[in-house]
């Protein structure tokens, strides 16, 4: 496997995922039209009598919707890491326990879920989704010379190594971070395309 065979992302908040090609993925605009059409219908199943019959047919609308953004929700999941795992040998992520999770519209469970689809498809595929299981700040690290710009506020979207001079959008140098540490702990652990983080081997298909 070449470095460009893999591929980092970063875990930023579920309406953007971006990776270390400069890739960002947002979540699309009917999703969004339908979680504020959830948040109006729950706001109205607030104020109707308790007990009514309108309130129990409000409850059944807006419990329509949640299903209705769950199922939205797991497609946009599915597509997107079927596309990491066709387009790459081995994808890196970070280790959800280490980072904030409570950012974007999905939260930590969400990440969970991409994270566990990648890794299933990875295995079925005979490919690798390796977690960056310790911490480093990926996002105040410089991807072009390792300088640690810890001065980095949460929100500044891009920024200037003071040392190099290159300029960063945050996510992606996060991403590329994420690719070089994980293209380290890979050949590390000497993996091989038919064995997974896990340290399985994987059936050729
Ligand atoms: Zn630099």
């Amino acid at each position: 496997m070449t470095p460009e065979d893999s591929i980092g992302i970063d875990l930023g908040s579920i309406d953007l995922v971006t990776t270390s090609r400069g890739e960002k993925f947002a979540n699309p605009r009917h999703y969004r039209t339908l979680e504020r059409q959830l948040k109006r219908e729950q706001r109205k199943l607030s104020r109707k009598q308790p007990g009514s019959n309108n309130r129990r047919k409000q409850r059944q609308k807006v419990a329509r919707l949640n299903e209705q953004i769950a199922n939205r929700r797991q497609d946009v999941l599915h597509k997107l890491s079927r596309q990491l795992i066709d387009e790459n040998q081995a994808i890196f992520c970070e280790d959800l326990n280490v980072k904030g999770m409570t950012r974007g519209n999905m939260g930590k469970a969400g990440w969970g879920e991409l994270v566990r689809q990648l890794k299933y498809k990875a295995q079925w595929a005979g490919k690798t989704c390796l977690q960056i299981d310790r911490f480093y700040a990926s996002s105040k690290l410089c991807s072009a010379c390792d300088y640690k710009y810890i001065e980095l506020a949460r929100s500044e979207r891009s920024w200037t190594c003071p040392n190099c001079g290159v300029e960063h959008d945050r996510d992606i140098n996060a991403a590329i971070n994420i690719q070089k540490e994980g293209l380290k702990q890979y050949v590390a652990a000497g993996l091989s395309e038919t064995e997974n983080a896990c340290g399985e081997t994987v059936r050729p298909a």
